[in-house]
């Protein structure tokens, strides 16, 4: 009888949009539910239903919903006016702050996605070394871009061989000049990846990486192979790319802090809007000299009618301010808690399971062992509707969690909602134990 009001709402949806969303991401079956509003670490929906909310809009609410700082801030600024021809203040404010956090931001850029930041970093790349290709890891996720989306959807049947992994288009139609201009390298395979790069070497603007790929299991880059494609870039006269869209907060300067090798560009989001839409390129000074329209027409010419925008700038550096290194450390903990305890879950209810992850960010894996890259990580049809199953059992327990069992935390949580993650996992576990 719950989720009536739900229902209705699709079916109005699906007449006016496709699928009957925005986004393509409906987290329940058969029809989803819809947010009435969220507070903290929790969210209503239109039913009345509280869930923990561990999806916090894919990672972007680092402080959960309504945070009584940015909603003041915000409130304020929207009271002065949404949008300008002209900048604001706001936006050298918090251009300072956000390069002020990381030795390797001597610039920054603001756009209004993640997808615009990676479009973004990879065209600087081009405009900067004068070459077509970028290299990107296998089934990696980056937006939308034409280019950075490549191979994501990749499957047995059309990956190619392991030590020449496919350009795989992801929506059809895409044009064969595209696929040819993406190098794709395996995750952390130093000695193939390596392989690949050299057959490209001259073509090669840069290299595009997560350090912490969700669609490749939340297991993070090895050093040596963060290492390698340093070393590779720099030697061969390409640019190197770490896209921090989501992992920006795993520690105060982002998730390279873990690594001996800095980017020369990283594109930001989602955390950096403090709950609007937003996109950051930063990148090395001589670098993002490409945007620079002072001299001459820009090699990289970068406009946006909302770029920048007074409300995401404001509500950003509130948000960003609040997330200083303290407030990254108690995150952290929290989410090695979390880790740990879904462990136990998993011990205690004794099925095939394991938990990937780092800082704030966990997955849930239907299988005894981690994936080791994407090949592991891909789910079988099968597979894909046990985990399905297993995330509906966490949605009725009381969790909102991503569609792959991946968890973001934010600091409006504690230790309870971190316990009651727990117990929910336990309790769906035993419903999917075979
Ligand atoms: N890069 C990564 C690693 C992401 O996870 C995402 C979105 O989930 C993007 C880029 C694209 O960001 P947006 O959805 O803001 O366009």
């Amino acid at each position: 009888m719950a989720m009536t009001r739900s229902a209705g709402l699709f079916e109005r949806a699906k007449a006016v949009m496709p699928g009957g969303c925005s986004r393509n991401t409906i987290l329940r079956k058969p029809y989803p539910i819809y947010a009435e509003r969220g507070e903290g670490s929790y969210v209503y929906d239109v039913e009345g239903v509280r869930r923990i909310d561990f999806g916090n809009n894919v990672a972007s609410l680092i402080h959960g919903h309504a945070h009584p700082a940015i909603v003041a801030a915000v409130g304020e600024q929207l009271r002065n006016g949404t949008a300008f021809t002209v900048g604001t203040e706001t936006e050298i404010e918090y251009a300072e702050l956000i390069t002020s956090r990381n030795p390797s931001f001597e610039r920054v850029r603001f756009v209004n996605s993640g997808t615009e930041a990676v479009m973004a970093s990879l065209k600087a790349a081009r405009a900067f070394t004068g070459r077509p290709k970028i290299a990107k890891v296998e089934g990696a996720y980056h937006g939308l871009y034409d280019y950075a989306e490549t191979s994501q959807t990749a499957k047995p049947g059309n990956w190619g061989q392991p030590d020449r992994p496919s350009s795989v288009a992801v929506a059809r139609g895409t044009p064969q000049n595209v696929l040819d201009d993406v190098v794709v390298i395996p995750f952390n395979d130093v000695e193939r990846a390596l392989a690949i790069l050299d057959a490209n070497r001259d073509q090669l603007a840069c290299v595009l990486i997560d350090l912490l790929p969700h669609r490749i299991g939340v297991i993070p880059a090895s050093q040596a192979f963060v290492r390698a494609l340093r070393r590779w870039t720099e030697k061969n006269g390409a640019l190197l790319i770490f896209d921090e869209v989501i992992t920006f907060r795993s520690t105060f300067e982002g998730a390279q802090q873990w690594y001996d090798a800095q980017p020369d560009i990283t594109a930001l989001g989602k955390m950096i809007g403090g709950g609007f839409p937003v996109g950051g390129i930063a990148g090395r000074a001589h670098v993002m000299e490409v945007m620079n329209p002072l001299n001459g027409p820009a090699p990289f010419p970068l406009y946006g009618t909302f770029s920048a925008n007074p409300v995401t700038m404001t509500a950003g550096r509130t948000a960003m301010k609040l997330y200083d290194r303290q407030a990254v450390e108690r995150l952290n903990s929290l989410g090695d808690r979390a880790r740990t305890l879904i462990g136990e879950a998993i011990k205690v209810a004794d099925v095939p399971a394991c938990v990937t992850g780092r800082g704030s960010m966990f997955r849930i894996h239907l299988s005894a062992d981690a994936p080791e890259g994407y090949r592991q990580a891909y789910l079988s049809p099968e597979k894909a509707a046990l985990l399905s199953r297993f995330v509906g059992h966490l949605f009725d327990g009381g969790l909102l969690i991503v569609e792959t069992a991946t968890g973001f935390l934010s600091t409006a949580m504690s230790e309870q909602e971190i316990d009651d993650m727990a117990s929910v996992v336990l309790k769906a576990l035993r419903k999917i134990k075979p």
